[in-house]
């Protein structure tokens, strides 16, 4: 991934653990359990000397987070940013947990990130930072473990090295030590589009549960990178008319429906879609006030605020990207009757695909793309099931249902397993 994020980043382990002591309250949560998860349950720091292309030795500083592991091995990406720091990433594992509890797949949460500046970078500087990161943390990763995959700013190839030095560690080849990792070293066949492919099943339930058809649903999309765009694609294949997008140059609206195809190929040669000759140019302020029926922010975190909340017309807003929306926006979109699928529903595609790669490499036995889809469809439209029938019972918003169900499935686990020793 490529997103340029940091901007916002401000109080990320503040929201997260807002929304957590929220949830405990919402749902009674035994107070032992509610001190275990507000601590991860283990925090690395490690230094990362890299001999840089010019001769100097520079020594980045990386870390790696897992938040919970009784449900199974942590699970998350790791990302490569200035911003980076072990607040945010202990936020980001915590998120994991939640994430993979809603979708009900065998894992706890982690995150990794380097403080560092790719963009500003050769390729073989990535290298030897990764192999000499990958180092520092192979007593702590591995298949029963914890399991890392792509975030902001890196990408299948560098999961690749990731693959190989651990792999090289061992002494023989571990495919299941990481996700997102090229086809031909036991990547995942759909894995690309995952997240997208899962947000437009979660639509698709909002919508049917809202009472509005897919069909001829007008759509806005922020951001056209991995998640935005597979989104915009394959909603646009079921029939929705996607009427705005943006990347970082700006956005494009088209009442009659902007042609995604099209735009995806211009993008894909041009990197942005500033320049399309299809539609008007508006700003990211205007796209996330248009009407329409479904609005997916899937670029950045913190996008509406409690500044801008009370400006968004949308019907649903249904959450690509992670944390896009502030506790204090949401407050104010919840007020409005606006529809919101949280981000560790809404986008837990991505993990839940990364899940069947891992046990496709764990059997060594590979499956056909449309079974991944098939099966993916299946966890992401029960899983939405479940955190509306929750959020039924409660009388709570789709997040606060989400955050209950998986608070509750972790807390599951940890009264079942004990307070170890
Ligand atoms: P990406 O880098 O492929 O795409 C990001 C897009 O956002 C690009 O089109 C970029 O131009 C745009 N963007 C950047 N700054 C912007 C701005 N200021 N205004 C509007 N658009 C801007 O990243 P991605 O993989 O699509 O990830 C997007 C979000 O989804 C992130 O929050 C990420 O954490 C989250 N997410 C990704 C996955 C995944 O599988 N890739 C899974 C779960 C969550």
């Amino acid at each position: 991934m490529t997103v340029e994020e940091g901007a916002h980043k401000d109080n990320v382990l503040d929201f997260a653990l807002q929304q957590l002591d929220e949830t405990a309250e919402i749902i009674g949560l035994h107070p032992d359990v509610h001190a275990k998860l507000r601590k991860p349950k283990r925090a690395l720091t490690v230094s990362i000397p890299t001999r840089m292309d010019d001769g100097h030795l520079e020594v980045f500083t990386g870390y790696r987070v897992q938040h919970n592991m009784d449900r199974g091995p942590c699970k998350g990406g790791i990302r490569y940013h200035p911003s980076v720091d072990m607040d945010e990433v202990t936020a980001l594992a915590m998120w994991m947990t939640w994430k993979c509890a809603v979708v009900n797949i065998p894992y706890g949460g982690a995150k990794g990130g380097v403080i560092c500046d790719p963009t500003n970078m050769s390729d073989g500087e990535i290298e030897k930072l990764t192999r000499r990161f990958v180092s520092e943390l192979v007593t702590i990763i591995g298949p029963d473990q914890d399991i890392p995959a792509p975030d902001v700013n890196t990408n299948e190839r560098i999961m690749g090295w990731l693959m190989d030095t651990y792999s090289m560690q061992k002494g023989y080849s571990v495919p299941a030590v990481v996700t997102g990792k090229p086809i031909a070293i036991g990547g995942s066949l759909g894995r690309a589009k995952a997240t997208g492919r899962g947000i437009v099943f979660v639509a698709r339930e909002a919508l049917r549960v809202s009472g509005i058809p897919v069909e001829g649903a007008r759509v806005v999309v922020q951001g056209f990178g991995n998640v935005g765009g597979a989104f915009a694609e394959l909603i646009e294949e079921m029939g929705a008319t996607v009427i705005a997008i943006s990347d970082v140059s700006g956005g494009l609206y088209n009442e009659n429906g902007l042609p995604i195809g099209e735009l995806i190929a211009y993008a894909k040669k041009n990197r942005v879609i500033e320049g399309f000759d299809g539609g008007d140019v508006i700003s990211n302020d205007e796209l996330l006030a248009l009407e329409c029926d479904v609005l997916v922010p899937a670029a950045l975190e913190n996008v509406i605020t409690a500044e801008n909340a009370d400006t968004v017309q949308a019907k649903l807003v249904v959450e690509g990207a992670n944390g896009p929306t502030t506790p204090d926006g949401h407050h104010i979109l919840i007020s409005r009757g606006i529809y919101v699928v949280p981000d560790i529903l809404a986008n837990a595609g991505g993990v839940t695909v990364s899940y069947f790669e891992w046990c496709q490499g764990i059997q060594k036995l590979f499956w056909q793309e449309d079974e991944v889809n098939r099966r993916l469809e299946d966890i992401m439209v029960r899983a939405f099931h479940d955190v509306h029938s929750r959020s039924e019972v409660l009388g709570a918003d789709m997040r606060a249902a989400a955050m209950a169900l998986a608070v509750e499935r972790v807390a599951e686990a940890i009264m079942a397993r004990g307070i170890y020793p």
